[in-house]
């Protein structure tokens, strides 16, 4: 068992990175990659835990960058982590999100909901701090009921304490990582509009391609096995990589299970190979 996506308290999981390689270890897995939000941070850790416990770590990251105004992830992996080039503009992601963090704690408070900057970061940790840590935030400090309900009735798109994050497009996201060294994956294709047209979705991997997409995340804990298998069909068609993942974010998305995903997922070791070979 392998799973090639998952998040630590570098970013918005609950699993510090040496816990998430023991964790990998009690499962029985082979090899993790860690890809956190907008961060390497988490990765030197990760990659000790696993030398220690015989774990393959693969450095990685998932970045967001825009897509016709909504969001598309891409992910990196074998990267240089000390990359002066890469930490400088994850540097600026991160700037991106210090710009907008004052900006959504200022409107709550208008709101009436008391939340400071300095709840915000206790809540986060690690330096990449998002509306995931401000929902655990509102629901400590009684404000809503659940994650869920911060989010329908504040912070998702469109909602009153929603801001507009500034966002690398998807060339510049794919360049970061190739200029790192690494290879650029597209993440969970289903949550693209493209998706629900393959001929679209083909389209839209030939252009991502041309900036230097390596490959395509067909396992994945939400994909249906009809999803898996058209991804599979398009990788195959476009000359990408497979790559497979969980997403685990630890309590923050209890439902998903570090390796399983949602019990049903199962992300063949070979993948790892191909990885290697375009590496
Ligand atoms: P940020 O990077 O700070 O904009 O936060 C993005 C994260 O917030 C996503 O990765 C999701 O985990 C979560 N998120 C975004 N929109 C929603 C939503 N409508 N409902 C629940 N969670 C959401
Ligand atoms: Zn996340
Ligand atoms: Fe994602
Ligand atoms: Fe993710």
């Amino acid at each position: 068992m392998i799973d090639l996506h998952v998040h630590t308290t570098a970013s918005d999981g609950t699993l510090t990175p040496g816990e998430l390689v023991a964790l990998a270890r009690e499962k029985g897995l082979r090899a993790v990659a860690i890809t956190d939000h907008d961060t390497v941070d988490g990765v030197g850790e990760a990659l000790e835990a696993g030398s220690r416990l015989g774990i393959e770590v693969i450095p990685g990251v998932e970045i967001s960058v825009d897509h016709k105004g909504g969001e598309m992830h891409i992910l990196g992996y074998y990267f240089n982590p000390q990359s002066p080039y890469l930490l400088e503009q994850l540097n600026l992601l991160q700037e991106y999100r210090n710009q907008r963090n004052p900006k959504m704690v200022d409107r709550l408070n208008q709101l009436g909901l008391k939340v400071t900057l300095e709840e915000l970061e206790g809540e986060a940790g690690g330096k990449v701090i998002g509306r995931p840590h401000l929902a655990s935030l509102m629901v400590k400090k009684g404000y809503v009921r659940t994650k869920q309900e911060a989010f329908d009735r504040y912070l998702a798109t469109g909602k009153p304490a929603y801001f507009k994050k500034e966002k690398l497009t998807p060339a510049e996201g794919i360049e970061l990582v190739t200029k790192a060294g690494g290879l650029a994956v597209l993440a969970h294709p289903k949550y693209l509009k493209e998706a629900a047209q393959p001929q679209q979705l083909a389209e839209l991997l030939e252009e991502l391609k041309g900036f230097g997409l390596k490959g395509i995340e067909a396992y994945y804990s939400a994909h249906k096995p009809k999803e898996t298998a058209c991804y599979l069909e398009l990788a195959g068609k476009l000359g990408l990589v497979v790559t497979g993942g969980s997403d685990f974010h630890g309590a923050n998305k209890p439902e998903i299970n570090l390796g399983t995903g949602d019990g049903n997922l199962l992300i063949p070791d070979e993948l790892l190979r191909g990885l290697k070979r375009n590496e």
